[in-house]
């Protein structure tokens, strides 16, 4: 199909959703590392996960084989209420621009939760429930996360207690308000109603949070309460897995409109959006078959990919977590609380790291006020106002669209819309006042960091 002859919206029929999640461990030759046990060093069997996680998601933790897995059929029903999500031509942008590129973006904000988290929140629910649990615990940072995890758990009937970043807590009132409106109980973290917020909050007085500190919290309430499991809205192979929808998806309405992509460009916090967008196209490329330029792009302010080691490190501040082996920050890590964006956290998927390690994707750091700009510009020329994570992406696709101006290539890139800005007012008021600043960590700053992570030779 020629380009200018598309719709603008490239819709696909809900007979085409995908009935698989595809897992591109099976296509990696070097597989992520494990996840270890911090005591013993040695990757973590499936009974040692059994306290903190679901039996059925660890299955698919450790699972590096099965190409495809069955989407449940209760899962795939729930997805119908907001997928296939649309993979939309950004026409306006790209006249906006003048560029001789071709722009797509597949927006994930299409759902009360606003953001891509859905996929997998719904995929975790669904296990706890199937498994006989009373409820879930979790951390949610910006609150999409604990957001999309309320609506799966008020979908299935299962207690939802949700550990909120304490900057958002405060910043993010109305986030609160929808996860307590779909019944889950949200406390500020650090809280003093555990022993690692006490101990937190007691090293670091008077502490914003962070998302390693808000996990802590979380585990240590499930493995301590009967009937609870953990669960993890990134980071995790599983949740890399479940977000696969989304490139699968992606892939089929390229294939109906005859469209072939050059660069995938998504934001990068723990990396699930991305890994599920490009999953299927790095299968190709693992296998050989087809090549893309995969870009993950992160804020200057957290840059895990960009500056990060690639180590064994706690998944949280307070080490009550399994090991991983990642592009990390530090598990002390905490971003400047000047840093509006998302994507605090500060490490990064395994299957992601171990693919930029192995040199089959690249990555971007970029500081807010050039990612709100993007937004701003895609807000007033798309519509969408995008989620200052996404934001990071927008920015990205336009410095290549601009780049294809100069050079006058004629590339197409495909953009991962991750949600919608509406709860991130805050962040646009700053930026819309010009009080919005750029905070660069110095080498000095990270060694800190760097620091703290554990001496693992592996
Ligand atoms: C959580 C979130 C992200 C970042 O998380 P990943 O796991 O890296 O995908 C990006 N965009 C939005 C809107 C989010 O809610």
């Amino acid at each position: 199909m020629e380009l200018k002859n598309l719709p603008y919206k490239l819709y696909l029929d809900e007979s085409e959703m995908p009935s698989t999640w595809y897992n591109v461990r099976a296509d990696m030759k070097n597989k992520p590392a494990p996840l270890i046990h911090p005591a013993t060093l040695q990757p973590l069997k499936f009974e040692e996960m059994q306290p903190i996680f679901c039996d059925e998601l660890i299955k698919q933790e450790l699972d590096n084989d099965t190409r495809y897995i069955e989407i449940p059929e209760e899962i795939l029903n729930f997805y119908k209420m907001y997928r296939p999500s649309p993979l939309t031509h950004a026409v306006f942008l790209e006249k906006a621009l003048d560029t001789p590129a071709h722009i797509f973006y597949k927006f994930e904000g299409n759902n009360t939760s606003g953001s891509h988290k859905l996929n997998s929140a719904i995929a975790q629910a669904y296990y706890a429930k199937k498994q006989g649990l009373k409820g879930v615990t979790t951390e949610t940072g910006a609150g999409q996360w604990g957001t999309a995890l309320s609506m799966a758990c008020a979908f299935f009937k299962l207690d939802c207690k949700v550990f909120m970043v304490k900057v958002s807590y405060e910043q993010k009132p109305f986030r609160r308000e929808v996860m307590r409106t779909y019944g889950a109980e949200v406390t500020p973290s650090p809280s003093m109603n555990t022993n690692v917020g006490r101990k937190i909050n007691a090293e670091h007085p008077g502490t914003t949070g962070s998302l390693g500190c808000a996990i802590s919290e979380a585990v240590e309430v499930a493995v301590s309460s009967e009937g609870y499991r953990y669960v993890l809205g990134s980071v995790l192979n599983q949740v890399l897995l479940h977000q696969s929808i989304i490139g699968l998806e992606t892939k089929k309405a390229c294939e109906k409109f005859g469209i072939k992509p050059d660069i995938i460009v998504g934001c990068a916090g723990g990396g699930s959006n991305l890994g599920g967008l490009i999953a299927p196209f790095m299968g190709e490329k693992l296998r050989g078959e087809a090549d893309y330029k995969f870009i993950a792009v992160e804020p200057a302010s957290c840059p895990s990919f960009t500056r990060g080691k690639f180590a064994y490190d706690f998944c949280d501040t307070g080490k009550v977590c399994p090991m991983a082996k990642m592009y990390t920050l530090g598990h002390d890590f905490i971003p400047s609380p000047n840093h509006a964006g998302g994507l605090r956290y500060h490490g990064m998927s395994s299957v992601l790291s171990q693919l930029y390690h192995d040199g089959y994707m690249e990555a971007r750091a970029v500081e807010q006020t050039k990612v709100f700009e993007a937004a701003e510009q895609f807000a007033r020329t798309e519509g969408i106002l995008p989620a200052p994570e996404s934001s990071h992406a927008i920015r990205v696709a336009i410095d290549e669209a601009l780049k294809c101006k100069e050079t006058g290539e004629e590339k197409t890139i495909i953009i991962g819309l991750t949600g919608t800005g509406y709860f991130d007012m805050l962040a646009y008021e700053q930026f819309n006042n010009g009080t919005m600043t750029d905070y660069i960590p110095t080498d000095d700053d990270l060694a800190v960091g760097f620091a703290k992570i554990p001496n693992v030779a592996k």
